[in-house]
C-alpha cells in the first residue's frame, strides 16, 4: 500500500486485512502503533482489533475492499501484515474469500 496504484494491487484490495486474525507477541508491537487499536488475547499475544472474529476486519483498514483500501497505521503495522506478500498463497485465498480474482504471478 506505498506504491502507485497501478503497481500496488495491495490499493485495490484489503482482502486480507479482513481475512485472518493478525496476532503477533507483545514485545514484536511496532513503536508508534496505537495501543487502542490492539486487542489482548493472552499474556503474550496481542492482535489488531477486528481480527479475532468469525468475519474479521482490521480496525485500521480503511476504504472498500476489493475498490479502493489503505492502512490506516502503515508505518507502524504489525509484522504479518508485512511478511504477508501479494500473490503469495495466503494472499490469494483472501482474495477468493471476498469474490475477487486470484493475482496473476510475475514470472
Ligand atoms: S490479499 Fe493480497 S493483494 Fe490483497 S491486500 Fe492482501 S496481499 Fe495485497
Ligand atoms: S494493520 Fe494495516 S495492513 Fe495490517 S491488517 Fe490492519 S489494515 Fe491491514
Amino acid at each position: 500500500m506505498s506504491e502507485s496504484e497501478s503497481s500496488n494491487p495491495c490499493l485495490s484490495c484489503g482482502a486480507c486485512c479482513a481475512s485472518y486474525r493478525v496476532s503477533f507477541h507483545w514485545a514484536e508491537t511496532p513503536p508508534g502503533l496505537d495501543e487502542s487499536l490492539l486487542q489482548r488475547l493472552g499474556p503474550q499475544q496481542l492482535c489488531m482489533s477486528g481480527t479475532a472474529y468469525g468475519a474479521p476486519r482490521c480496525v485500521a483498514l480503511q476504504g472498500e475492499i476489493g475498490r479502493a483500501v489503505s492502512c490506516g497505521v502503515y508505518a507502524h503495522r504489525p509484522p504479518p501484515c508485512d511478511e504477508l506478500k501479494p500473490g503469495q498463497p495466503q494472499c490469494q485465498r483472501a482474495r477468493a474469500r471476498h469474490g475477487l480474482p486470484a493475482l496473476e504471478l510475475r514470472p
